[in-house]
This record gives C-alpha cells, structure tokens and sequence, in this order.
C-alpha cells in the first residue's frame, strides 16, 4: 500500500506490491470465522482464505451463509494505531461507497464489529494487473488497447464527479472473472471541490508519481491530470513489463521523471507501434494541463490501428491468448 510520503535522497524505491506472504498473518488481524453484520437485514459472512494485505488492512474471500455469494471481505482493526490512519479509512469509505462503475470494484457495505471494521467489496477472482504483468512479462496489444479503455472508462468517471484517484498503478487495478478491469483502493483518493480545487499535499508511488506532485513550487497544487501521469505508466508497464522510469533509487526515479528520461527497448519479439508511444507521451506531458482528458485518450490512433480484445478467458494471466 501508498501512503503519503516525503521524497527521501536515498531510500529505494518500494517495489511496487510485494506479494502478500500467506503464511504471516499478524493475529491481530484475523477475523472470527463467521462475522454476522449488525442489523435488521443481517448477513453472515464465512471468512475463506486471505487474499492480501495492504498498509493497514487485510482482504478475505468472503462468502454469504445460504446464498453462498462471494465477495472480498476488507478487514481493518478498529483500534488502528494512529487516528490519522482511522480518518484516512473513512474518507476512502465515504469516497468509494459513491463510486458505482463497471470499472470500479463496488463497494457494497461496511460495517464495524467488536474491535474490526469489515468493508463487503466485489470480488475480484483474478488478481492485479500487477500479478498478470509479472507472470507475463508483457501483454498483448489487444489486451492492452482493452484493458486501457476500461480504465479511461473508469477514471472518466471519477474525474466527472470531481473526485482524484491519486494512487493509479497496476497494483491497485484488479480483474474480475472475466478479465474486466475494476480500479481498487481509495486511500489516496480525494474529492475536490470543483474544477479549480487542487491539492498540495505529496502522496503516490514513486514509479507513478506525476512531476507537479514532486515540484518545489508545490504550493500550486495538483489536480486530475495526475491521473493522467499515471495512466500514461501503466500504459507503458503493460507495453514493455516494467515502468518507464524504474531505477535502483527513489531519487533517481525523481530525476528521470522530470526531465522524461525514458526509453523504449526494441526487441525483435515485443513490437510497440508509433500510435502507443504517442499515447504514453501525451500522458507523459510534464505540462500537466496539456494532458488529456479521458474523452481525448479514448480517441487516440492506438485504439483505431489495431484489434481490441474483445473477450479474455482468466488463462491469459499466466499466458499469451493463443489467438493473438
Ligand atoms: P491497502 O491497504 O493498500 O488499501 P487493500 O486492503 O486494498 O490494500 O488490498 C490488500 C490486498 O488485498 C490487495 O493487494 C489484493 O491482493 C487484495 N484485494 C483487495 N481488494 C480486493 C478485491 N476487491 N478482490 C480481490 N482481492 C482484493
């Protein structure tokens, strides 16, 4: 999990999600094995298998006694250490319960038990994009051109109601049974009051951080477009396997980013046509208000030149569709 940070001169960058190591679960954070939701219209949940952890939350196969529906079950301990953290919980509540798209994951209830608050989310059987880029090196056009859209379809959405992601990488982008993309975790999310509204403080990953995030006249605030910055990395990450501007430190990420310092690597099995490399560079543009608007990127070359996949069966996590 992101959380706000200060660019330090030499602190590695944090690798972008470390795989959650299923044989440490601090005892703390494990439920009872069945939690029954307060309430007149009450559900029991069985708690099944951990499906990860983040900063300060662990995720569960949840599955409705009788109806046997499944969902991810967020469990956050009440007593959360610091207050500050406990806010930052209710705020990605409040954000993420409005959030209804079928590119976002859904956010059904929440509720709080004893010394747990549980979130009931939609379940998203397939893992991150983070997971299917490890197992596959690299994804296809097709699949890139798809899963692309999806995302604009979903950050349209947010960036229509105001609302700023600010945490956009493959990690928090997860696929459903059917290959469809569903943006997750709006810990660093933020509403901003109208189209003017921009916001100063310093939060992101570093690999996805947009240049105004980082510059010294930070006072100026950032808004939507770093969104933007971030669509533009993954695009690239999905192209190639590993972000553009990946470096041994956090400080020369920095760098890199700033003066766009990124190249791509010809290699005779891994074709990246003109159309693409022109997406990631208008999302790449270190003039913020010259990126583009969802509307503008969806109607860009990349998605007209080529095939978008159209269906994708979960096999394609681990390997390239035969057809393509
Ligand atoms: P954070 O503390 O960073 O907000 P999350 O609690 O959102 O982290 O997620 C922790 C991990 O749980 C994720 O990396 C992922 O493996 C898993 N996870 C989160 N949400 C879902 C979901 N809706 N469906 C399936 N797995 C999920």
């Amino acid at each position: 999990r992101t959380v706000m940070q200060k660019p330090t001169k030499d602190a590695r960058p944090k690798p972008e999600e470390k795989p959650a190591n299923p044989d440490r679960i601090d005892d703390r954070w494990r439920p009872p094995v069945t939690v029954t939701e307060p309430g007149t219209s009450s559900q029991t949940y069985v708690v099944g298998k951990k499906l990860g952890k983040g900063g300060f939350a662990v995720c569960f196969e949840g599955r409705t006694q009788g109806t046997q529906e499944l969902f991810a079950l967020k469990v956050v301990k009440a007593k959360v250490e610091q207050k500050k953290m406990m806010e930052k919980f209710r705020t990605e509540m409040q954000i993420h319960a409005k959030m209804q798209h079928p590119n976002i994951v859904e956010f059904y209830r929440a509720f709080s038990l004893q010394d747990h608050t549980y979130v009931v989310l939609e379940m998203c059987d397939n893992g991150s994009l983070t997971d299917m880029v490890k197992a596959r090196s690299c994804l296809s056009l097709p699949e890139v051109r798809r899963f692309m859209i999806q995302i604009c379809g979903g950050v349209k959405y947010m960036h229509k109601r105001n609302v700023i992601h600010r945490d956009l990488k493959m990690g928090n982008i997860f696929l459903d049974a059917n290959m469809n993309i569903k943006i997750g975790d709006f810990g660093l999310a933020a509403v901003l009051a109208d189209e003017q509204d921009r916001r100063t403080t310093l939060c992101g990953t570093p690999n996805y951080i947009a240049p105004e995030i980082l510059s010294k006249s930070g006072a100026r605030g950032h808004d939507s477009k770093v969104d933007v910055w971030a669509i533009g990395i993954i695009c690239y990450a999905m192209l190639i396997g590993i972000p553009p501007f990946q470096s041994k430190t956090q400080q020369e990420i920095y760098s890199k980013l700033k003066t766009l310092d990124y190249e791509w690597k010809v290699d005779s099995k891994n074709f990246i046509p003109q159309e693409a490399k022109d997406l990631v560079a208008t999302c790449l543009n270190l003039v913020a208000t010259e990126r583009p608007e969802m509307d503008d990127l969806v109607e860009l070359g990349f998605f007209k030149t080529g095939v978008i996949a159209d269906v994708l069966s979960r096999e394609c996590m681990k390997a390239k569709p035969m057809w393509l």
